[in-house]
């Protein structure tokens, strides 16, 4: 082929890109940390846990489809940083009820409700209402619909219904649309949308506890939550859940909250040991990684935050840990793949560009 002929063909495959958008893209996800805090302390400006998958392709830069797993402290500050206002956000899957991992639906659902209006309702993902064996229950479906109770009790709601007709006349709970699911020992879908499929399993750490596995063409990530292991406290083989690497199975990316072994109860931290035992440690989360044979860990919703010479009340023994501790310890549990020390927006894109 002569040069101008090469340049002709350069141009003509051009105008064919364009005049045929998406002929081209290759699909790509992105997993990105909306907040890397661990429970409900407040360390240095972090938000609360949660975790955003985007899912699209290289034309829309992997940004057609957006999931928040988690949505703690803030999360509607960090989405902004990321371009995303809360109209944006496809679905909302909840691992558990703890303040941390959930309070910032309120924000979230407040916003959607007041500065959009006419957006449709919001799917949030989250298990059936569950009976404690001590006998109080865990209701997202009751979280949901009380969400805004403050804001009717005080008279917001109503004023901002005077000035806006527009906004739904129940108050921001009217933007959701929750889906419930009855959490099991094996994995089962609980949403879909075009190639993007969520899966859930039960797990570990309170009642109605879940963890999530996302799959798109172009890869997978599970996002543990606070998952431990059936088993509260040792003699047990690990800490982490059995339910979750079963999930895990073959997943690109694992996403999860992280204790270090360093506050365990040989040391003096002064944790009470149920609520160190509770969590997964940074060693057996490398073991479990391993076994389940993904390529990259996420640590994050890390106790204690890197830099911290305590987690709230409790002391680090030994001084404060670096991101290098967390990697080791992943590491010292044989995991060969890539650790990654969560900070607020961390991101990972798959496949790698
Ligand atoms: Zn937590």
């Amino acid at each position: 082929m002569r040069l101008k002929d090469i340049r002709l063909a350069a141009v003509c495959a051009a105008m064919l890109a364009v005049a045929l958008p998406g002929a081209h893209a290759a699909p790509c996800m992105t997993v990105t940390v909306t907040g890397a805090q661990g429970g409900p302390q407040a360390y240095q400006g972090q938000a609360g846990p949660g975790t955003l998958v985007r899912y699209g392709d290289d034309a829309n830069n992997c940004n057609a489809v957006r999931l928040q797993f988690d949505i703690g402290r803030s999360t509607i500050l960090r989405l902004s940083q990321l371009g995303i206002q809360s109209a944006q956000v496809g679905a909302v899957f909840i691992t558990h009820l703890h303040n941390d991992h959930s309070e910032g639906l309120a924000e979230l659902l407040q916003h959607r409700w007041m500065i959009f209006p006419k957006s449709p309702k919001l799917d949030v993902v989250c298990s059936d209402d569950v009976q404690a064996p001590l006998g109080f229950t865990m209701s997202c479906k009751k979280f949901v619909a009380h969400i805004a109770d403050n804001a009717i009790q005080s008279g917001e709601i109503a004023q901002r219904l005077a000035e806006n007709k527009e906004r739904d006349a129940a108050g921001p709970s009217a933007k959701a649309n929750v889906v419930t699911f009855a959490a099991r020992n094996e994995p089962q879908t609980v949403w879909t949308s075009g190639d993007v499929k969520v899966s859930a399993i039960r797990s570990t750490h309170i009642p109605g506890h879940a963890s999530y596995r996302v799959d798109t063409p172009a890869g997978s990530v599970v996002i543990g939550g606070d998952a431990g292991n059936d088993k509260f406290a040792p003699p047990r083989d690990s800490s982490t859940s059995a339910q979750v690497e079963l999930l895990a199975k073959g997943a690109d990316v694992i996403v999860h909250s992280t204790i270090h072994p360093a506050m365990g109860p040989d040391r003096d931290s002064g944790m009470p040991p149920p609520i160190f035992f509770r969590q997964s440690n940074a060693s057996d989360l490398g073991a479990m990684a391993q076994r389940a044979g993904t390529k990259h860990l996420v640590l994050t919703h890390l106790i204690p935050p890197p830099g911290a010479a305590s987690q709230g009340v409790w002391k680090v023994p030994g001084g404060a840990l670096s991101e290098a501790d967390y990697r080791k310890a992943a590491a010292d549990g044989g995991f060969k793949g890539q650790v990654l020390v969560a900070k607020d927006l961390l991101s990972l894109r798959l496949p790698a560009k």
